[in-house]
């Protein structure tokens, strides 16, 4: 894989401050029943990296002592973590809403039968990548019969409630395929809506579209490709300022499976650290008590993924 870290680091990109901590995404580890093409973290079913019963203690310990009032869980799956219904319930106990990254067919895996009944009455928002409505497409970005169950899955989520309009939230996650900026959010949500409905009875809240981030896996590709300085230049002209007020770095902490914290996820996946106390790395059980209002963020090039355009977050467009 061609290394993009040294492609950003010499930047233009303006000075960010943390604002009010809000979100705290954690990553509970790289174990996944799928292995899908594109993953940014290379997860799968033989990756041993998980978060342990220490680290999920100091996650619990974090939100009750910082009052942060939404938990969003990833990975991997971050189901298959043998501590992730605990952590729930106990966050869930503590007045903590919880999204769950989940990929959908992890509800089909046997010993996973029943998750989708948990999440349910645990009241766990759903946010559910499904890059496209069309079979084709979906099986071949993510595996073959990907597709097939995870319109089962959504089924199921919407006999439990889930998507309704209620409050048991079920948003999808859309990003482009190749070197283009994702379409409009709302149109597109439109779409899916029709099509999902139309086909198989399916209903959602919202539609989020993702732009992708020139690094890992999707950078590497652009560089093979000779289109990374052209990829580069597109979200650097797309770029409104007016987004830099929302980019979610500024409300949101990423936690790794060891407990190490970044400024977002795609930090975390460049090994970018978030700057605190002039320590190379930070330990979540560090920030215990700890105001990080008005921290510098850790900011470079990729980072005009987050305001090119309609602007881009793990909760889609910014507002
Ligand atoms: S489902 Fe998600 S975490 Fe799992 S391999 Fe696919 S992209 Fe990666
Ligand atoms: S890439 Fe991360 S640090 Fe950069 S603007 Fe986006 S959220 Fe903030």
């Amino acid at each position: 894989m061609h290394a993009t870290l040294p492609r950003l680091q010499s930047t233009d990109f303006p000075t960010l401050l943390r604002g009010r901590l809000e979100t705290l995404q954690v990553n509970l580890g790289y174990l996944c029943n799928q292995s899908c093409i594109h993953c940014h973290v290379n997860a799968g079913p033989r990756r041993s990296e998980i978060m342990d019963e220490a680290t999920i203690r100091t996650v619990l310990d974090f939100l009750a002592a910082s009052g942060v009032q939404q938990l969003d869980l990833t990975g991997g799956a971050p189901e298959m973590n043998p501590h992730f219904r605990e952590l729930v319930r106990q966050a869930r106990r503590m007045g903590v809403a919880v999204t769950d990254r989940c990929n959908l067919t992890i509800l089909s895996e046997p010993g996973h039968e029943d998750l989708a009944a948990f999440l349910a009455a645990q009241r766990v928002a759903v946010v559910a990548s499904l890059p496209c409505y069309l079979e084709q497409n979906v099986d071949h970005q993510r595996g073959k019969g990907v597709y097939g169950r995870s319109i089962d899955a959504l089924k199921q989520l919407n006999r439990l409630g889930y998507g309704t309009g209620g409050d048991l939230r079920l948003n999808l996650v859309y990003n482009p395929v190749g070197a283009s900026l994702p379409p409009e959010q709302a149109g597109l949500e439109a779409a899916y809506k029709r099509e999902l409905q139309a086909r198989y009875d399916i209903v959602f809240d919202r539609l989020l579209t993702i732009t992708n981030m020139p690094i890992k896996r999707f950078g590497s590709w652009l560089i093979s490709k000779g289109k990374f300085e052209a990829y580069m230049q597109l979200l650097k002209d797309a770029c409104r300022p007016e987004n830099l007020d929302a980019v979610m770095c500024r409300t949101l902490l990423s936690v790794d499976w060891k407990g190490f914290v970044y400024d977002c996820d795609f930090n975390q996946m460049l090994d970018l650290p978030m700057q605190y106390a002039g320590r190379p790395k930070t330990h979540l059980s560090q920030l215990l008590g700890k105001d990080i209002e008005g921290c510098p963020v850790v900011v470079m090039d990729h980072c005009y993924g987050c305001t090119a355009g309609q602007g881009s977050s793990c909760g889609g467009a910014l507002e």
